[in-house]
């Protein structure tokens, strides 16, 4: 009898070098953070758990997503520091930080390793909490991404072999760059549930932007308004994600977690919990079991509440890939509690939940035209669910 094969989790020190620093959102004690909460947990050294670091990957590699004279510019920069800003580079959002090539393309390695060993079986699923930086474009860094890991991680596996690709983003940014990156590819299907783009970068996303004309209906977009919470959240996950995913049927099903959505993260207006966001992440697993066999890439993204959500909700997502699941009741371990103290002067949470039950209404319990959630789910069923061959009624 052999045994599964393992669960990748991507980690190693040299991740936190992609850092624009101490002030700005994108600081790398979120992933910190998350780590040792993980490691404090005991998930990093449980059975059946592969935990390995990353190359920097090559230019070769990169230029699959992105121009070759933006990759060079952003070795430029990391080199002396010069901001180029006809490239996105030296912003407000995308500072020019030392080693910005090498930590970006360390990123995208991670994501690429994790995809060809999932696909390649070598393992049963693959977290890369510092990848999902879906806003970087093929020719320039946006909103805090340099390099679009997400993007250069399913060309390698369209590259690999698979024939059809699922892409599922739930950030609450909607997922720009990988959209764009595919727009026209009839191989990749690209799904993003986000805060509305009309109070929230990069403020694309709409529900009628469904795919170019070779690939009609392989874009979706659920743009859900400000101020919504769990139960808002996960009914239009739910009514959506399943059936365009199973639709499609995908070879692989590649996710992006950005826990931006939660009602603590400063840069965003939606108010989902943790107990919401586990139960995504759960939903995702189960979908990647029933439709591509397993095979599941899950990714970071967004989330900027660094003490209180970000560690909890990619711990959960870790605990939920390496089928350890951590139990919402668990408390904080007392000595990751105390770095908190002693790094923030403050008391970081004490609970694996927010105490929310991450109940919701299913889509065929009905729905109600006078609710800005129900609408925004309509509007995304009846842009795209017929060219999926789906009813945007019944299905
Ligand atoms: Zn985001
Ligand atoms: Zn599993």
């Amino acid at each position: 009898m052999t045994s599964p094969a393992p669960v990748r989790v991507v980690w190693s020190r040299e991740m936190l070098a992609y850092d624009f620093g101490h002030g700005h959102p994108m600081t790398s004690e979120r992933l910190d953070l998350t780590i040792r909460l993980a490691d404090s947990l005991g998930l990093l050294a449980a059975p059946g758990v592969d935990l390995v670091g990353a190359q920097i990957a090559s230019d070769d590699l990169l230029q699959t997503v992105h121009d070759p004279a933006y990759v060079a510019a952003v070795h430029r920069a990391s080199v002396d520091g010069t901001p180029d800003l006809a490239f996105g580079l030296g912003t407000t959002d995308d500072p020019v930080f030392p080693d910005m090539h090498e930590a970006s393309a360390r990123v995208v390695q991670g994501s690429v390793d994790s995809a060809l060993a999932v696909w390649e079986r070598r393992a049963m699923h693959a977290v890369n909490v510092t990848g999902g930086l879906h806003h970087a474009m093929p020719a320039a860094a946006s909103g805090f991404c340099v390099y679009n890991d997400a993007a250069v991680a399913i060309r390698a596996l369209l590259a690999a072999g698979a024939q059809r690709v699922a892409y599922v983003d739930i950030d609450a940014h909607h997922g720009d760059g990988v959209q764009a990156v595919f727009w026209d590819d009839p191989r990749v299907l690209t799904v993003s549930l986000h805060e509305t783009g009309r109070g929230l970068f990069p403020g694309t996303g709409h529900a009628g932007e469904t795919g170019g004309p070779e690939a009609p209906g392989t874009a979706v977009n659920v743009a859900l308004p400000s101020g919504t919470g769990d139960a808002g959240w996960l009914r239009a996950l739910d009514a959506v994600v399943p059936a365009v995913v199973r639709a499609f049927a995908p070879d692989v099903l590649v996710t992006q977690h950005g826990c931006d959505t939660h009602g603590l993260d400063p840069l965003t207006h939606l108010r989902v919990t943790i107990d919401g966001q586990r139960r995504a992440a759960e939903l995702l697993h189960d979908l990647a079991h029933e439709v591509a066999d397993g095979r599941w890439v899950a990714l970071g993204g967004g989330g900027y509440a660094v003490v209180d959500v970000v560690p909890r909700a990619w711990t959960h997502l870790i605990g939920i890939a390496t089928h350890h699941p951590v139990d919402p009741e668990s408390k904080l371990p007392e000595e990751w509690r105390a770095l908190v103290r002693e790094r923030y002067g403050r008391l970081g949470p004490d609970q694996m939940t927010d105490g929310r039950d991450a109940r919701f209404s299913p889509w065929s319990a009905g729905y109600d035209p006078g609710d800005d959630v129900d609408r925004s789910i309509r509007a995304t069923r009846a842009a795209v669910f017929p060219t999926l061959g789906l009813d945007p009624d019944y299905d």
